[in-house]
C-alpha cells in the first residue's frame, strides 16, 4: 500500500493545536510512561471505555491518568464512556464461525450453549420483538448481514447475505433503527456512581433517542456526584437513526455531542455520515455545545507508523467543520502507535487550523446576544481580532465565558484562568481555550496582574504584546463576567 508521508514522525508541533484530542485508554497505553508520552504528545481527554473492566478497574485507570497529568504539569479531563445498550451476540463453542452468504443463521435470546454454524445467543432478550420479515441486522459494525426471515418465540431466524467470520460478542445494528432498548441500562447506572467516585469530567451516553435519557444521566450524576458537589458535563453519542431528529432536544439536554460514526454508519448507511457530522457540528456550536469527532479517524495506524491520505483528510475536514475535539479509539488502546498517532493526528489539525478563516462578523450577524457576559465574550474576541492580540484572557468560574468565545474561530488562543480544578479540567474539551488554575481573588487589580504574571511565566506572553481580559466585578460571582480590558505586557 502506497502511503503518504508527509511529516517526518515523531517531529513535535511547534505548538498545541486548537482542536482538542481524546485517547481511548487501553492495554497499549496503560503504563505510566506511554500515558506520559501522549499528553506530552498532544491528548487532552482520556477516554476510558466502560465496556471493559470492573469498576476497581477504571478508578485505578482514573488516578493513573491524574498522576500522569500532574507529573506533565497539564490539566486533562477523563471522559466515562458508558456501555449503553449495545446489542451484541454470545460466545460461540470455537470463539468464531465463518458465516457463508446464503446460509440460515438463528439468533435466539434463549440459547444456552455456546453459538455454532446454525446459531448464536443473544445479551439482549427483546430483539425477536424489535425485528420482523425483511429487516436488516448488521454485525460487526456492518461487516456481517443477516436478513431477518421469520421470528419464533425467542428465535430470530435470518438468511446470511454478506458473510464472513463473526467471533465472540460482536455488536448487532439494525439498519434503520428501531430497537427499543433503553439507553441507560442497570449497568450504566452503576457505573455513573464508579465515575462519579473519582469525579469524572464528563459522561459519555451510549445510544441516547432522546432528550428524556440525557436528562435521566444528568440526573444520575448529579446525585451520584452529590458528596463530592461534583456535576459532569454530559456527552450525548449520536449513534442511532432515531436520535437525528431530537437532534435540536438533546443538544439541549447536554453539554455536548459524540459523532459517533461507528454505530451510526451502521444504523444510517455510511454515505448519509459526512453531511450529518457537519450538521451536527454547525448545530452544537450554534447552541453552545463541544463536539467530539469519533471512530475511524486514524484507523491504519493502529498497525502502521504513518496515517493513509483519506485518514488525513478526514481528520483536518473535522476541524475545518468546526469540531472541539477528534477521537481515537483503537489507535491509542490497542494500537501499535499510540503516540506517533497523537503526533500525527495534532500536526494534522495545526496545519487545518492555520487555514481557516476568521468570519466573526458573519458569525454575528443575524445573532441577537441579551446576557452581559456573553457580549463581554463576543466583544473580546471581535477586540482581541482587530488588534491583533497575542491571547484572550477569561478570568472564569464556571468557564462558560471560555465556552461561548471557543464557539467562533479566532487565530488568538483563549485562556480559560479559573480559581476551580473541575472548571479547568472542563475546559481540556473546548476548541482553542487553555486551562490555567489561579487562586481566588476578591480584588480585581491583584487578579488582572497574576493572570498576566501567570501567562508571562508559561512563555505565552512577553513584553510588549497586547491582549485582552475578562472578567467580572464584583469578582468571584459565576455568571458575573462585566468587564473587558485591553492591557500591554509591560
Ligand atoms: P463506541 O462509540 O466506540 O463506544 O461504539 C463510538 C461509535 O460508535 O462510533
Ligand atoms: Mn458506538
Amino acid at each position: 500500500r502506497h502511503r503518504g508521508r508527509l511529516t517526518a514522525p515523531g517531529r513535535k508541533p511547534p505548538m498545541p493545536c486548537a482542536t482538542k484530542i481524546v485517547a481511548t485508554l487501553g492495554p497499549a497505553s496503560s503504563n505510566p510512561e506511554v500515558l506520559e508520552r501522549l499528553l506530552r504528545a498532544g491528548v487532552d481527554v482520556v477516554r476510558l471505555n466502560f465496556s471493559h473492566g470492573s469498576a476497581e478497574d477504571h478508578i485505578e485507570r482514573a488516578q493513573r491518568v491524574r498522576d500522569a497529568a500532574a507529573r506533565v504539569g497539564k490539566p486533562v479531563a477523563l471522559m466515562a464512556d458508558l456501555q449503553g445498550p449495545k446489542i451484541r451476540v454470545g460466545r460461540f463453542a470455537e470463539g468464531s464461525v465463518t458465516l457463508a452468504e446464503g446460509a440460515a443463521f438463528v439468533l435466539d435470546a434463549a440459547r444456552g450453549t455456546p453459538g455454532d454454524l446454525q446459531g448464536v445467543g443473544l445479551d439482549y432478550a427483546d430483539l425477536p420483538r424489535d425485528v420482523r420479515p425483511g429487516d436488516r441486522l448488521l454485525l460487526n459494525d456492518g461487516l456481517i448481514v443477516l436478513e431477518v426471515q421469520a421470528v419464533q418465540g425467542d428465535q430470530v431466524h435470518t438468511r446470511v447475505v454478506v458473510g464472513g467470520v463473526l467471533s465472540d460478542n460482536k455488536g448487532i445494528n439494525k439498519q434503520g433503527g428501531g430497537l427499543t432498548a433503553p439507553a441507560l441500562t442497570a449497568k450504566d447506572m452503576e457505573d455513573i456512581r464508579t465515575a462519579m467516585a473519582f469525579q469524572a469530567d464528563y459522561v459519555a451516553v451510549s445510544f441516547p433517542k432522546s432528550a428524556t435519557d440525557m436528562e435521566m444521566a444528568r440526573q444520575l450524576a448529579n446525585v451520584a456526584g452529590e458528596r463530592w458537589r461534583h456535576k459532569p458535563g454530559l456527552i450525548a453519542k449520536i449513534e442511532r437513526s432515531e436520535a437525528i431528529p431530537q437532534l435540536e432536544a438533546i443538544l439541549k439536554a447536554s453539554d455536548g455531542i459524540m459523532v459517533a460514526r461507528g454505530d451510526l454508519a451502521v444504523e444510517v448507511g455510511n454515505a448519509a455520515v459526512p453531511a450529518l457530522q457537519k450538521r451536527m457540528i454547525r448545530m452544537a456550536r450554534d447552541m453552545d455545545r463541544i463536539t467530539i469527532t469519533a471512530t475511524q479517524m486514524m484507523e491504519s495506524m493502529i498497525n502502521a507508523p504513518t496515517p493513509t491520505r483519506a485518514e488525513v483528510s478526514d481528520v483536518a475536514n473535522a476541524v475545518l467543520d468546526g469540531t472541539d475535539a477528534v477521537m481515537l479509539s483503537a489507535e491509542t488502546a490497542v494500537g501499535r502507535f499510540p503516540v506517533e498517532t497523537v503526533e500525527q493526528m495534532a500536526l494534522i489539525a495545526l496545519e487545518a487550523e492555520r487555514a481557516e478563516d476568521v468570519r466573526l462578523e458573519a458569525d454575528f450577524s443575524g445573532k441577537r446576544f441579551g446576557r452581559i457576559d456573553q457580549t463581554i465574550a463576543m466583544g473580546a474576541l471581535f477586540t482581541a481580532h482587530h488588534l491583533g492580540c497575542k491571547a484572550i484572557i477569561a478570568l472564569t468560574d464556571s468557564g462558560s465565558t471560555a465556552l461561548w468565545m471557543s464557539r467562533h474561530d479566532i487565530h488568538v488562543p483563549i485562556y480559560g484562568v479559573t480559581p476551580r480544578l473541575a472548571s479547568q479540567r472542563r475546559m481540556a474539551l473546548y476548541r482553542n481555550v487553555r486551562p490555567m488554575l489561579m487562586d481566588a481573588h476578591t480584588q480585581r487589580t491583584p487578579a488582572l496582574h497574576e493572570a498576566e504574571r501567570l501567562l508571562v511565566a508559561q512563555g505565552a506572553l512577553m513584553p510588549g504584546d497586547t491582549y485582552a481580559i475578562t472578567c467580572g466585578e464584583p469578582m468571584g460571582h459565576p455568571g458575573g463576567t462585566n468587564l473587558l480590558q485591553v492591557c500591554r505586557v509591560g
